[in-house]
């Protein structure tokens, strides 16, 4: 348990009387049944609250689980630290795995204390004693909101990691091939239906798309691999009406009708199509943009250096880290290279350096396409000597490439390169600004050239 904190809680259990302290578990105690369903109705009331926990039974039990956390909390005889914080601990933990909103325990608080000030001022106490026992409340319930909130966090940041992590690992496994698995499994269920239709003859259900292999890729795996994306909500709205109207329509339908058959059956067929439209979008769309890789240079786009650099920077904090560094890479003169030749040719030019920047650095080192003709490199692992010879390298691999022209003619092409190795920055911006200003030197110092940057 934290420090700090720690101390905090003795000291509040110290200066306070087992008198102070059986007058409030006594509140808890005696109104045991009020504040059960005063805590219910709040859950019940609470808009944020009502649509997390649903089913009444999880009502019942968080008003349960409150009403022993807060005797627990009020024990006269729990004067040890360990079972405070770990109880806390465990709650802070459990709510950021079920999304409970923090403001919501807040709220809560807030009232619990209002609840207690009341039942004091009406208890038969003297003046000090309820100074006393609302001092207690008080610190108790800030305590445990404390240690409440810093477990919350934890449990947020790790919960976010694990599932950036589980959506790299998706993202990693061939989009292209996912996108035919899931336009096959559409299909086959399209022509199992009516091949049930016959077969069943009305005598029980027919199959729903929900439960098929696509209905369960699209409620288990499809939001992780496209987040947020708002077709992905047409797709579920069409997959409901297919199983709740589209299908039941079709169970109704005589065996022997043909044309209500073939109906039915073309009303679903629709809407499967139209399925099949969002979902070959969804994929078009994430295919390159979301699979990390620039389209017309295959490098990583900018959208993950963020994680890829504040992860490097993570491992650096381990003792005996290699290091690593940074190669910010921009081509000269490149603007000329598109007047003189053509767009066109300037992004075979593009596809070129970035082709031979790759084949430079290890398949464990990260190039991203930072901005138009600018690259970044993180050489994982390195140190200044060895970044600075793997920029000289790349730099002398571009100098030779030779790009051909429509006309049979060929171009050389150049580039200067900025390195900075990491010098145990917290930030990664700091990084690349060093990163920036060393390739700003090696323009002035007349480019197709490295340069180290300086030490801040
Ligand atoms: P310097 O040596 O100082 O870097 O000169 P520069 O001409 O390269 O300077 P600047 O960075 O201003 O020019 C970059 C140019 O790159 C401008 C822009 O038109 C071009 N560019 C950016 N992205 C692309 C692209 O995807 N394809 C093509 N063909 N050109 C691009
Ligand atoms: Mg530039
Ligand atoms: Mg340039």
């Amino acid at each position: 348990m934290p420090e700090r904190i720690a101390r905090e809680w003795n000291s509040l259990v110290e200066q306070t009387s087992t008198e102070t302290h059986q007058i409030v578990y006594s509140i808890v105690h005696d109104y045991e049944d009020e504040l059960k369903q005063r805590y219910r109705a709040y859950l019940e009331g609470d808009p944020d609250l009502a649509s997390l926990i649903g089913e009444s039974t999880n009502l019942t039990a968080f008003t349960d689980r409150f009403l022993e956390w807060m005797k627990k909390l009020v024990d006269p005889n729990a004067t040890s630290g360990e079972i405070f914080f770990s109880e806390q601990d465990s709650l802070g933990d459990t709510m950021a795995r079920i999304g409970f909103p923090p403001h919501a325990v807040s709220r809560s608080i807030r009232k619990i204390k209002l609840w207690f000030l009341r039942h004091l001022a009406e208890a038969d106490v003297s003046r000090q004693q309820l100074v006393d026992a609302m001092t207690f409340v008080i610190g108790l319930f800030d305590i445990a909101l404390e240690v409440r909130e810093a477990s919350y966090q934890k449990g947020v940041a790790s919960n976010a990691r694990v599932n950036e992590a589980y959506r790299l690992h998706l993202l990693g496994q061939n989009l292209g091939m996912e996108r035919e698995r899931q336009r096959a499994a559409l299909m086959e269920w399209g022509h199992g239906i009516l091949a049930a239709f016959y077969q069943n003859a009305a005598s029980s259900e027919l199959p729903r798309l929900w439960k098929s292999e696509f209905g369960l890729w699209l409620n288990h795996k499809a939001h992780i691999l496209f987040e947020r994306q708002p077709k992905l909500e047409l797709i579920k709205q069409l997959v409901n009406r297919i199983d709740n109207e589209l299908v039941p329509a079709l169970e109704r339908v005589s065996f022997g009708d043909r044309s209500q058959i073939s109906d039915a059956a073309g009303r679903i067929e629709e809407e499967l199509s139209a399925i099949k439209f969002l979902l070959n979008s969804i994929f078009e769309a994430h295919i390159e943009v979301e699979s990390g890789r620039d389209p017309l240079t295959q490098l990583l786009t900018r959208r993950f250096m963020p994680s890829v650099m504040m992860r490097e920077i993570q491992l650096q904090k381990v003792s005996a880290a290699a290091g690593f560094c940074v190669l910010l890479l921009d081509i000269d003169h490149f603007k000329t290279i598109n007047d003189t030749h053509g767009h066109k040719v300037g992004d075979l030019a593009l596809r070129s350096v970035a082709a031979a920047i790759t084949e430079t650095v290890r398949q464990t080192d990260f190039v991203f396409r930072y901005g138009g003709e600018e690259m970044l490199i993180v050489l994982v692992e390195c140190d200044e000597a060895m970044g600075l010879q793997v920029a000289e390298k790349i730099r002398s691999e571009i100098a030779k490439l030779s790009i051909p022209l429509a006309d049979g003619g060929k171009f050389a092409v150049t580039a200067s390169i900025g390195v900075a190795a990491f010098k145990g920055e917290l930030d990664y911006e700091r990084i690349l600004a060093r990163a920036d200003k060393a390739v700003y030197e090696a323009k002035e110092g007349g480019r197709n050239r490295v340069t180290l940057a300086p030490e801040s």
